[in-house]
């Protein structure tokens, strides 16, 4: 018997043909001008997806130049509130529509499970949504008492040309995260998706079309981070980037864009910490230290990786975890009963397995798992539901971003103690509290360093609350109303109202 629930090969990854990517160029799907192209295999099933135009620098030239022309034309930056906010709720209805579709193709190009690719989708229509709301009850401000003559207008002003570039682990949530802000903003794009997962982001732009979005607002460029995302992130045309990926990568976005000091908005990795104090709920903590550890096979910037629990409840809750994590389903991400899909890459697996290795030679001990898994009838890569505990702060695995199914756990005394070890890190993206004192929760919310604080649950997410972090994971805030402030300018207007002269040189 397996030690693990796995869930063998349901048998229905038949592709018939893969989903062919072009570029969306100023309204028109093209190739690119030399006809290169890259392919997506499934890391599950290992069948062909889909085949993708290769951007070099004339194709992504070519899509800043159109959101430029159409920025500049003002048929999308000076539209009414009313009109975008007309045209995000069409899309939101065709991603319903389209929404099995969808989710097949980010199940078959990323290995996450099938209900989950499916929730992902139906969160993003709800994000579409959300931002149509803000495009019409967008405004700025005034002041009428500044004076008997003088009157104030704070004006919100769209930002101009914007960059998106998105990872792989949550394609189709993430681009949904920044287009209808930054379309309700009124502002125009250019979008790289992940060369991994680049379909579903090519299918919005369809919807895009469908819904009767003016030629050249939206721009998408499928290809690799160099050059397409490197041109996005430096050219002069473009007048902010909004990137989510690695600290790394937005490391190098950011020294690009300086040359232009053109704003940029970060949503990067994460180290999250999950402290769960004696008086907790430990039944509720553990299935949602499972859940977070496991959500999306750990490649998640949310990821509850890192436990860190008083060490008078830690054999306890561990053991609890561990017997969870038996239970969970692994296995055929297109099986409706999957709650755990494959590794994105091979490389990826094994940069997992190296955390793992490399702890367990320092001395940390893998209560479970700690190697590949093998799924019965799927070729693709999988690792097994891993738990390390007597992890300490110097371990890679306690300190880096594993983005893999893969705990660690530390222990603590004290409430300093507990807080020197979360805010240890040098990212501060989420946090976790376990406690049933409200005080213990609060005291720990307000000290910790991180964007999100979670008390007593883990991982919920609204359209309308604030997301980003602090530290090495990012700047900027997505989602909520400051998720279109991140998309606008502000311009103050002074006006004189009346024939007063201000008389700073004497009159005659
Ligand atoms: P990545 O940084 O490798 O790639 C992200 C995107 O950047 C891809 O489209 C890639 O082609 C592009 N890119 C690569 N090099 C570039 C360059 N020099 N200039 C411009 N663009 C470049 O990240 P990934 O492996 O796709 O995704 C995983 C990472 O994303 C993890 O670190 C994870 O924590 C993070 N992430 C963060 C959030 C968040 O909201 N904070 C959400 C999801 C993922």
């Amino acid at each position: 018997m397996t030690e693990f629930t796995l869930i063998p090969s349901a048998g229905t990854a038949a592709v018939d043909a893969p989903f062919t990517g072009r570029h969306l160029i100023d309204g028109t799907w093209q190739d690119s001008a030399d006809g290169r192209t890259f392919e997506r295999r499934s890391p599950s099933h290992g069948v062909l997806v889909s085949r993708s135009a290769l951007a070099g620098a004339d194709e992504t030239e070519a899509a800043i130049a159109a959101a430029r022309r159409a920025f500049d034309a003002g048929c999308w930056s000076r539209s009414s509130g009313k009109d975008r906010a007309t045209l995000l709720l069409k899309v939101a209805d065709l991603i319903d529509a389209r929404r099995e579709e969808i989710a097949r193709i980010e199940v078959l190009e990323s290995g996450k499970p099938i209900a989950q690719a499916r929730a992902e989708i139906e969160g993003a229509a709800d994000i579409w949504r959300y931002a149509a709301a803000l495009a019409r009850t967008l405004h700025g401000d005034s002041h009428n008492s500044l004076g008997a003559d003088m009157l104030g207008l704070v004006l919100k002003e769209p930002i101009g040309v914007v960059s998106i570039i998105t990872p792989w682990n949550f394609p189709f949530l993430i681009v949904s995260q920044k287009l209808p802000f930054a379309l309700a903003a009124g502002c125009t794009c250019v979008v790289k998706p992940s060369e991994l997962t680049p379909s579903t982001t090519v299918m919005l732009g369809e919807m895009l079309i469908e819904a009767g979005l003016p030629a050249g607002v939206v721009n998408i460029v499928l290809g690799y981070g160099d050059p397409v995302g490197a041109l996005m992130s430096e050219h002069t045309a473009v007048d902010m980037v909004t990137f989510t990926g690695s600290t790394g990568v937005g490391k190098a976005i950011t020294a690009a864009a300086s040359g232009t000091l053109k704003k940029v908005a970060l949503e990067l990795g994460g180290k999250n910490p999950q402290v769960v104090f004696p008086d907790a709920d430990l039944d509720q903590a553990a299935d949602a230290i499972t859940f977070g550890v496991y959500f999306n096979a750990g490649e998640c910037c949310n990821s509850g990786s890192r436990i860190i629990v008083h060490e008078d409840i830690a054999r306890d809750l561990v053991s609890r975890v561990v017997e969870l994590s038996r239970r969970v389903p692994f296995g055929d991400p297109l099986d409706e009963a999957t709650k755990v899909g494959a590794i994105i890459s091979d490389a990826h697996q094994a940069k997992i397995d190296g955390y793992v290795k490399d702890a367990a030679s320092a001395g940390a001990e893998v209560q479970l798992g700690g190697g590949e898994m093998e799924v019965p009838g799927l070729p693709g890569r999988f690792y097994q539901p891993t738990v390390v505990s007597g992890v300490t702060p110097d371990m890679a695995i306690a300190r880096e971003e594993v983005f893999g199914p893969v705990l660690s756990v530390l222990t603590f005394r004290t409430m300093d103690e507990a807080l020197a070890l979360a805010n240890g890190a040098a990212y501060g993206l989420s946090a976790g509290v376990w406690s049933d004192s409200v005080h213990t929760c609060l005291e720990f919310s307000r000290r910790v360093q991180a964007g999100t604080v979670w008390t007593n649950t883990w991982m919920d997410g609204f359209a309308e609350l604030p997301f980003g972090g602090v530290k090495e994971s990012g700047s900027g805030r997505e989602l909520g109303r400051y998720g279109i402030e991140e998309f606008l300018e502000v311009k103050t207007v002074q006006m004189r109202i009346g024939r007063t002269r201000q008389a700073w040189v004497a009159a005659d």
